[in-house]
């Protein structure tokens, strides 16, 4: 139960933000929001700088989403109980059912049993059964077909076969945002109340007009080609901008990839138009990611060092961040690169050329290899 305890300490802190970061009026709408639903809506300050961007609040005047309600039905008087009921993920593909479940509040385990005639990976039975109202955080067993290749995400990572020579290593890119933002809420990390919008629409070049999704794309396709000359298997979450994928669905996409590196590549944005520079983040600071925190500062500071030796950049620096939903569901070492501020017409028109683009992936490479090799 060490998630809702998390969860809580969250909220709490959310709420004490609240008193002196919104305005009187949004206090009075969200005070009778949760009167009436019991539900603390996330709301966060706007971030100086811009991963997973302003962020703005979950509007409390729109429909509430299925979650939300099912939030809402599921709290006790007290409004510390958290009872959720069980979604139906039989027949499901077992990423999407973890997904799915994991986002719901519970903690899933997996138990193989032979394929016969399922699609290996489709979930064959789930215990306790859909409808279930459970605890949050208990322990959902998911028996799934197999049909020997083992797929189970949960065993192949650290397998000792692996590891040893002939080892390929697997890196997860994830170009920033999208070309339309949603700003629907996700949960910030596993089991928690506190809202944040799924994907935001990012930052734009001050000179340029460049799009940040764009830019991050291009960048992360360069990287993309660069490790796999290095014989490191890529795994994209978007190849376009034509997509609809959260934060969290971003991260669950390098944990199935059972990535030993997950890698986020951004923009920043300011309104002070003399701010530039680059930054490499790393999630630290709660409960969800302590079991990547040390990993992924030992890549940060590598991917960094690197970085400000390919771009000449000025070095803004490494910065921990617990309040990332991209970082807080991740299983697998994670950063993101602020690659320098759109914001700042020098550096915009920088990191629109394909000159700097390229220092940026051979500088992001360097780094990764280093990490990835141990060395
Ligand atoms: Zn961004």
């Amino acid at each position: 139960m060490a998630i809702g305890r998390v969860a809580r300490r969250d909220r709490a802190k959310t709420r004490r933000k609240r008193t002196y970061v919104i305005p009187v009026a949004a206090i009075v709408v969200l005070a009778i929001a949760a009167i009436g639903t019991g539900v603390a809506l996330g709301v966060f300050r706007a971030a100086p700088d811009g991963v997973e961007s302003v962020e703005v609040p979950v509007p409390t005047g729109t429909p509430a989403t299925s979650f939300e309600t099912s939030l809402a039905a599921s709290q006790d008087a007290s409004g510390t109980e958290t009872m959720v009921e069980v979604p139906d993920v039989l027949g499901k593909p077992l990423q999407e059912a973890d997904m799915l479940l994991e986002i719901a509040g519970f903690t899933v385990t997996h138990v193989a049993t032979p394929a016969g005639e399922s699609a290996t990976g489709t979930v064959l039975a789930q215990d306790p059964a859909s409808g279930s109202v459970m605890v949050r955080g208990t322990v959902i067993t998911l028996t799934y077909a197999d049909d020997g290749t083992g797929i189970d995400p949960t065993s192949s990572r650290n397998n000792p076969s692996a590891a040893g020579t002939g080892r390929v290593y697997v890196v997860c890119i994830d170009p920033g945002h999208q070309d339309k933002a949603n700003n629907e809420g996700e949960p910030i990390g596993p089991g928690s109340k506190t809202l944040k919008p799924k994907v935001t629409g990012g930052a734009s070049g001050a000179v340029t007009k460049q799009h940040e999704p764009d830019f991050a794309l291009k960048v992360a396709n360069r990287l993309k080609k660069l490790l796999e000359d290095q014989g490191v298997k890529v795994v994209m979450t978007r190849t376009t901008g034509a997509v609809d994928i959260s934060n969290a669905q971003r991260a669950e996409v390098a944990n199935a990839a059972n990535a030993d590196l997950f890698i986020r590549i951004h923009a920043d944005g300011s309104t002070n138009g003399d701010i530039r520079g680059l930054s490499t983040l790393y999630p630290a600071g709660n409960d969800w990611v302590k079991p990547i925190t040390a990993e992924s500062l030992s890549a940060a500071k590598l991917v960094h060092k690197e970085l400000l030796l390919t771009t000449g950049a000025v070095d803004r620096g490494i910065v921990e961040r617990k309040d990332i939903a991209g970082f807080n569901w991740s299983k697998v070492p994670a950063i993101i690169v602020e690659c320098g501020f759109m914001s700042n017409p020098v550096e915009d028109k920088l990191l629109a050329s394909e000159a700097y683009q390229a220092k940026l992936a051979e500088g992001m490479t360097a780094g990764i290899m280093t990490f990835l090799r141990g060395d």
